[in-house]
């Protein structure tokens, strides 16, 4: 499931708009429609890998875990057993097939120990210079998150009290029943309505935090941009998301990153590529130019006979891999410029030469420059 490509299938671009999802969704949906295509026996299949590429891209969190994991399931918050603690949260996230899944292993469980809720994730957009993607940089967001309130630590009860055994579930956070049918019996749980699966009740409350044991704040979070991230890219920001609840693990920070486009530059993987305009003599005789780089200027030799589209590389000016830290290439494309206005004196010059390589031009109303120029060489 995770191979596929979604955005392959609904042929948009990574960072095809939302609208652009919807777009292409309808009129692919609109294709592979079953009821449309009878005859054809893979239209089936098809649109049911359309529906499963929108479900996911169509869904901000899905979409953000899928281009994290290469699933909208998948991700570390599944790494171990003390991860399914937060099922409330990435049942939203992660959609039914798992929710009912994980859902029933956790009712199972039983028991006021898994009362524990693991804290809402939180995701934000960050926009970075150009610079400081290729070379990384320390910055700071805000955001407002319910952290762990710092007067009952976390447990949302008066200090000096506590909290009461749940007299309907007598502390186990939820309800039994039995059923028995001609199949057998069986047992079904419930989390407990009165406590909601605390096991416990709460009769004195925190002041704080009135017994809730997180309490919002307004904060500055670092983020540490690592040199040669790409626009598009999220960084995962462990335990920055919203408080547990009830002792459960803090959620993850996710910062989707924008990166502004550079004047110049435009990145291709970790190569930096950029026109450069060239005259027309100093493509033919050869020259040496100052070519920008992020680091100052460096002296490119362009030989003579340079074509346009020509490529020139400045190695190791690029970008760093993520990886492995080797820096990318500038890659310089060669772009001939005819000048727009000429004076005489330059017309006269590539009339000669024109007529030195044996080209045509088309001439002039007689009596300007052309008609002198015959004179000169003495030409019909
Ligand atoms: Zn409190
Ligand atoms: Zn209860």
């Amino acid at each position: 499931m995770s191979q596929k490509d979604y955005y392959e299938i609904l042929g948009v671009s990574r960072n095809a708009t939302q609208d652009e999802i919807k777009k292409a969704y309808r009129r692919l949906a609109r294709k592979y429609h079953p009821d449309v295509n009878k005859d054809e026996p893979n239209t089936e299949a098809m649109f049911k890998e359309v529906n499963e590429a929108y479900e996911v891209l169509s869904d901000p969190d899905k979409r953000r875990n899928y281009d994290m994991y290469g699933s909208a399931k998948g991700g570390p918050a599944f790494g171990n057993a003390g991860d399914f603690g937060g099922f409330g949260n990435f049942e939203s996230a992660f959609g039914d097939v798992f929710g009912m899944f994980f859902g029933d292993w956790q009712r199972n469980t039983g028991g006021a120990k898994t009362s524990a809720q693991r804290g809402s994730d939180l995701s934000l957009e960050m926009t970075v210079d150009f610079e400081e993607a290729v070379f990384g940089a320390d910055k700071e967001v805000e955001i407002a998150r319910l952290v762990s309130c710092d007067t009952c630590s976390g447990s949302g009860v008066k200090a000096g009290t506590s909290p009461e055994i749940c007299s309907s579930c007598n502390g186990m956070g939820e309800i039994r029943s039995e059923q028995r049918t001609v199949f057998g019996t069986f047992i079904r749980t419930a989390p407990c309505t009165k406590c909601k699966g605390a096991g416990k009740i709460i009769t004195n409350p925190c002041d704080d935090c009135n017994g809730q044991g997180r309490k919002p704040v307004h904060e500055k979070i670092k983020v540490e941009v690592p040199a040669g991230i790409d626009n598009g890219m999220t960084l995962k920001l462990s335990g920055k998301g919203e408080a547990g609840i009830r002792g459960g693990r803090a959620g993850d920070l996710y910062v989707m990153i924008n990166v502004s486009p550079h004047s110049i530059f435009e990145r291709q993987g970790n190569n930096l590529f950029c026109h450069y305009p060239i005259t027309f003599p100093q493509a033919a005789l050869g020259t040496e130019v100052q070519i920008p780089t992020l680091e100052g200027f460096e002296t490119l030799k362009i030989p003579a006979g340079t074509q346009t589209g020509s490529t020139f590389k400045l190695r190791s000016k690029g970008v760093p891999s993520l990886r492995n830290h080797v820096r990318g290439d500038i890659i310089i494309q060669a772009v001939i410029e005819t000048p727009h206005k000429l004076t005489d004196r330059q017309k006269e010059l590539l009339y000669e030469l024109a007529r030195e390589l044996g080209h045509d031009v088309p001439e002039e109303s007689s009596g300007g420059i052309l008609g002198r120029i015959k004179d000169a060489f003495g030409a019909k």
